[in-house]
């Protein structure tokens, strides 16, 4: 089997800091693989090397089944089918909006008119068709990257590396955006690693998500497992709201258990260990206010279509998701209850 994307393996060190460890990870047919990790945790860094701009210290990547890099040699970015948005990846100084986007199409083997119409229509997607004739120099920042997303989308390759494309751009456009990729996916099968710190982004569009951690790929899984079954107090954090809250295990079951908390007995999906004691997150849409448990609210965010609720409980704090506005303030006693729960393989505390 051939994947449009193949590392195998891969390190990378700066100078002597190693910044990918042994990192191994595939993408699929059609499949947009988020990479998700906080600032600094590697994605630029594996992001580049697919496409070919800092060399291996160890290691091999296949695109599309053919090695294009190992610690020995590797090929050029312009042999490597790949369309890429960098954060910080300029644009040819010389050339306007229309004509950067025109290029990739052009090079596909359409003539002047024709890419120059497919080039115009996919600034207007981005909304800077008006910008048509401005060189770079002339672009805000965000606008920029929009010409630079065009062009990539221009390409059409089989492979897109996206590294936080939307951080500059407002939420319509990230939608755009996103349909626009979809899209093209559909059409053309393309696969796209997409590289995030934000998880709620990755959660929307990834087929899969892996979580990165000091370049170290430290689980990858569905959005749906990697936000129900984190690995580990970091990984939980990193990819969600997450109340981690100590309890007291009546009875263990593998669909459903029991738990003590405050001295009531509440009965959870979700397995535990039979320990007597677990460290389990619960995500804000796994417990509801009004219940048997007592607690006091300590902030409340309204968000528009929801409002999310701090509670203090015996157990610990607690974050609560509940559609509409506030139905409570701060300081004020509430009741809850508790529905779910996903007891953290590695429930040690967290370390600093
Ligand atoms: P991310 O994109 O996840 O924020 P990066 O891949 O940019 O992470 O950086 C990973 C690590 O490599 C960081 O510790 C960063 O300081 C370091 N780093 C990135 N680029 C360079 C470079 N050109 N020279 C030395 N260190 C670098
Ligand atoms: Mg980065």
């Amino acid at each position: 089997m051939t994947f449009p994307l193949e590392c195998r393996g891969v390190s990378i060190a700066y100078e002597a800091e190693s910044v990918l460890r042994a990192l191994d990870l595939e993408v699929g047919d059609e499949e947009v693989l988020a990479v998700l990790g906080p600032s600094g945790s590697g994605k630029t860094t594996l992001l580049y090397a697919v496409a070919g701009f800092v060399e291996l210290a160890g290691g091999e990547i296949s695109i599309g089944g053919r090695i294009v890099a190992t610690a020995h040699g590797q090929d050029p970015p312009e042999e490597r089918d790949v369309g890429f948005v960098f954060q910080h990846y300029a644009l040819w100084p010389h050339l306007d909006a229309l004509d950067t986007v025109a290029y990739p199409l052009r090079r596909r083997g359409l003539d002047g008119d024709g890419a120059a119409s497919q080039a115009r229509d996919l600034l207007e997607r981005m909304g800077i068709a008006h910008l048509a004739h401005r060189k770079p120099a002339e672009l805000s920042g965000g606008q920029q990257q929009r010409v630079g997303i065009a062009r990539a989308l221009a390409g059409r390759p089989a492979l897109y590396l996206l590294d936080e494309p939307t951080a500059h751009l407002d939420t319509p456009l990230r939608v755009a955006l996103q349909e626009e990729l979809a899209e093209q996916r559909q059409e053309s099968g393309a696969a796209a690693v997409y590289a995030t710190h934000d998880s709620g982004e990755a959660l929307a569009i990834a087929d899969r998500i892996a979580l990165l951690r000091d370049g170290r790929v430290v689980q990858v899984g569905s959005p749906e497992a990697i936000y129900a079954k984190p690995n580990d107090v970091w990984a939980a954090r990193l990819t969600g709201p997450a109340s981690i809250l100590d309890v007291e295990v009546a009875r263990a079951g593998r669909r459903e258990s029991v738990l003590r908390c405050d001295g009531r007995t509440v009965k959870v999906r979700g397995a535990v260990p039979d320990s007597g004691r677990a460290s389990v997150l619960v995500r804000p849409d796994w417990a509801e206010l009004g219940g048997d448990l007592p607690g006091r609210v300590a902030q409340v965010w309204y968000r528009g279509p929801y409002t999310d609720y701090r509670l203090e409980t015996a157990v610990g704090l607690v974050e609560i998701r509940r559609d509409g506005p506030p139905v409570a303030r701060p300081g004020e006693r509430v009741d809850w209850c508790l529905r779910r729960v996903w007891a953290i393989p590695d429930g040690a505390p967290e370390e600093s």
